[in-house]
């Protein structure tokens, strides 16, 4: 059985609808949310991992609906060198895997809880986040 972990972003029109309900009862997936940050009629995230013979059909059916399926890649790295502690990543990263320290206010990185969702390399000004394949 095949599985894939991926990265969800709904666009505010669709972050109140079932998705998810009908990826279960249509193509027979199994799902297992690993974070979530859904609002009604705002744009959301949801990390997550599937499993089933229909994965390919489900995350077409997805797409249709107008989400953006992005498959969590390898591995997160911080050049530290490079990072000014604005703070920006750890208001987006949702697991806590950046955090800010107080009261220095200095910003850390926590590589066992990240999930590597890439939502951080797109916040940070000076691309101290990036993407290892
Ligand atoms: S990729 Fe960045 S934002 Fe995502 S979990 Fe890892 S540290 Fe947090
Ligand atoms: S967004 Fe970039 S510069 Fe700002 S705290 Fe995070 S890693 Fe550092």
């Amino acid at each position: 059985m095949a599985s894939v972990k991926v990265v969800l972003r709904f666009p505010a029109e669709v972050s109140d609808k079932p998705l998810i309900y009908y990826l279960v009862k249509d193509f027979d997936l199994m799902v297992n949310i690993l974070k979530a940050n859904i609002n009604p009629h705002k744009q959301g995230t949801m990390i997550m991992e599937l499993r089933g013979d229909n994965l390919d059909d489900g995350l077409a059916y997805l797409a249709s609906r107008g989400v953006a399926v992005q498959p969590l890649s390898e591995e997160i790295v911080r050049h530290e060198d490079r990072c000014i502690s604005c703070g920006a990543c750890t208001a987006i990263c949702p697991t806590g895997a950046l955090y800010i320290e107080r009261p220095a206010m200095a910003v850390h990185f926590d590589g066992e809880k990240c999930v590597v969702c890439q939502m951080c390399t797109r916040a940070c000004p000076v691309r101290a986040m990036e993407v290892r394949f």
